[in-house]
């Protein structure tokens, strides 16, 4: 049967039904090897023709065999060979409309190098050693989430990880590295280890385009551009050539953070591809992509075309990637790269696939609930961003913008000032920030805390540290350890980790990293975008002011709670002096040791004398110390308590 009499783009409407119940299809696509022999399934059903191609190299040499595909039912096209063809490259050339484009399969899930070539592969003899045995460590309690790329967190020389590996996923396998080697200040995971984290998020690494494979070694990009969906980036492997060696290895890291008592979260971008001209363009072209009215592609993502999430094979594409990942590389969370570009119907079904096959709460999904500018989605499709949290399942989370730019300002306009540096915040904005923006809120508007992502930096805009010396310090002196600042930072840190919702941060946030103030330092060289190890070390007061805050938080069950009644533990908030709020929280359940906190952010420039609520109060934290509430000896205070100024005072009642 030949499709293509009565099938060409330019009168095809993919959202007709009758394009639907035709061609819609749930067969497993892509290739597949074993012993009983070798299957290449491709769905393209506007084709006229398809040729397979073999190649023994993943990048270099002709094809050394071509076959023409052979036309299905539901606009398949299929080749099949008695041979197992593990470890064969290959390419189809698709014509649509009499134009023959060359594409790789997209659903590979193994390439050459720069992924031009999909690779046949049987991903058994890619596991590595007790694969089958590894899992997250248990669910815990509470979420802080630390965002790492592959190549800054190791790729620093001070970092003690082997030259080999570093900017690698192998340096995810290096458990016991200390600075220079030297034996004692643990950097990389040891050091996380020591931190108290509980997820490791994964920038990209998915194949990416922007960095050439093959090419210098120092070469760097956050990796937001898509190639292919369902292979590693080979840039981070030892042999990128190889498509087996990058599988194994990201397996190895993730099997390693599991080890290390982390669970590990993958970035995910399946808003927009590198370029429009896609293998998904180029199997089916423009089937997956949104167009505005004028025909031209929607880009709502600013990076020239968005993904029709909402049309039926789409949407397929996108669910079986996930899964995919979730299944074979034990990824246990995602975080959806500008959600709000997708649609809220799909959203829900990712959850409830990841929820019935691993369980409730097992595999945490999350996004920015927003877009860069507007799409041209399907009429009546309902987009997962800021304006519809209430339609999507009440665990999807968002990313909260609404508390990062009250704490520390807007993350767009350098002079745009928050809480901490100079700026004001009413004491019910704080509330609401508290909350989690858990209400029916302007700004914000989670269901419950489950739905927030409290955060003050992420890879996107100024660190907390440079935003704060970009406000406070005329000089950005940016590499100085500034009192004020750093006054600031904790105060900063203190709030966000007394707001409800899990918990995100960038990594190297706790020892005030800083790229110099380069805002968005997606394509700067990787010197400016590597962790810095000796700074970890340098600046250790402001790490273990977090890694007490961290440890503090899993115990106050007031902070943790992320059940519908959870807003309902903050009462109530006040302003005792000018820029000092103070708020009451219901903290029972737990171990039970303080019933009640009372929190005091005071940012103004002089000491403030809090009215405390009746009881005897112990101190928590203060402006100096995070680990107070380890010492049962301190003094209780009662009736007032004495506020520095640009300090958090936290009490708990006794
Ligand atoms: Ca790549």
């Amino acid at each position: 049967m030949m499709l293509h009499d009565d099938v060409t783009t330019a009168v095809l409407d993919f959202d007709a039904p009758d394009f639907r119940e035709r061609f819609d299809c749930d067969l497993p696509l892509g290739s597949f090897c074993g012993r009983e022999g070798t299957i290449f399934r491709l769905w393209a059903p506007t084709a006229q023709a398809v040729w397979l191609n073999l190649y023994r190299d993943g990048a270099a040499g002709e094809a050394a065999f071509r076959q023409e595909m052979t036309p299905g039912e539901r606009g398949l096209w299929t080749w099949e060979t008695a041979e197992n063809l593990d470890g064969v490259y290959y390419d189809y050339h698709v014509t649509v409309d009499d134009t023959e484009r060359a594409t790789a399969d997209p659903y590979a899930r193994a390439s050459g190098l720069n992924g031009a070539r999909s690779m046949v592969i049987d991903l058994r003899r890619t596991d590595p050693e007790g694969w089958q045995e590894d899992g997250p460590p248990p669910c815990p309690p509470e979420t802080v989430i630390y965002e790492i790329h592959v190549k800054d967190f190791s790729w620093d020389s001070h970092s003690g990880v082997s030259p080999a590996y570093r900017g690698k996923y192998k340096a995810l396998c290096q458990d016991n590295t200390t600075l220079d080697g030297a034996g004692e200040r643990p950097t990389g995971l040891a050091y996380l280890r020591g931190l108290g984290v509980t997820h490791v998020q994964l920038m990209p690494v998915f194949d990416y385009g922007s960095v050439d494979e093959g090419g210098d070694p120092d070469a760097f990009n956050w990796g937001y551009d898509p190639v292919n969906y369902n292979v590693p980036e080979g840039s981070y492997s030892t042999d990128p050539a190889h498509g087996e060696v990058r599988i194994r290895e990201l397996k190895e890291a993730v099997q390693s953070l599991h080890r290390n008592g982390f669970r590990v979260i993958m970035d995910v971008v399946y808003n927009h591809t590198y370029r429009l001209d896609s293998w998904l363009f180029r199997t089916v072209p423009w089937y997956y992509y949104r167009r505005k009215e004028d025909g031209t592609p929607s880009d709502g993502s600013r990076c020239g075309n968005d993904l029709a999430s909402e049309r039926s094979m789409c949407a397929r594409y996108i669910l079986d990637s996930v899964l995919y990942w979730a299944e074979e590389y034990h990824i246990d969370g995602f975080r959806f790269d500008l959600m709000g570009l997708l649609d809220a119907r799909l959203m829900n079904r990712i959850q409830s696939e990841l929820d019935r096959r691993w369980g409730v709460g097992e595999k945490l999904v999350f996004g920015e609930p927003w877009g860069a500018t507007e799409t041209a989605a399907a009429p009546g499709t309902v987009l997962a961003d800021k304006s519809n949290l209430h339609r999507l399942n009440g665990r999807i989370g968002a990313f909260c913008d609404a508390t990062r730019d009250a704490v520390k300002g807007s993350a767009l306009q350098a002079d745009v000032l928050g809480f901490v540096n100079g700026g004001h915040m009413e004491p019910e904005h704080l509330a609401c920030c508290l909350k989690g923006w858990a209400g029916p809120y302007a700004a914000f508007s989670a269901q419950t805390p489950a739905q927030t992502i409290t955060y003050l930096s992420s890879h996107d805009d100024w660190t907390l540290w440079d935003k704060l010396v970009l406000t406070m310090d005329p000089e950005r002196r940016y590499d100085e350890p500034l009192k004020s600042a750093l006054r600031a930072n904790r105060l900063a840190a203190t709030i966000n980790f007394c707001c409800q919702g899990h918990l995100f941060l960038l990594s190297g946030e706790e020892f005030a990293r800083t790229k110099a103030g380069i805002r968005d330092s997606f394509s700067s060289p990787v010197a400016v975008n590597r962790l810095d190890w000796r700074r970890a070390w340098n600046w250790r007061e402001l790490v273990e002011y977090y890694r007490g805050l961290i440890a503090l938080r899993k115990r106050l069950p007031g902070l943790c709670d992320k059940s519908a009644a959870a807003p309902d533990r903050i009462g109530a908030v006040s302003a005792p002096a000018e820029d000092c709020v103070t708020a009451r929280v219901d903290n029972r359940g737990g171990d039970g040791r303080w019933p009640e906190l009372f929190l005091i952010f005071n940012a103004g420039e002089r000491e403030v004398l809090a009215p405390l609520p009746p009881g005897d109060w112990q101190a928590l934290v203060d402006g100096e110390s995070s680990t107070l509430w380890q010492d049962d000896e301190t003094q209780l205070r009662r009736n007032t308590a004495a506020v520095s100024a640009m300090t958090a005072l936290l009490l708990g009642r006794v």
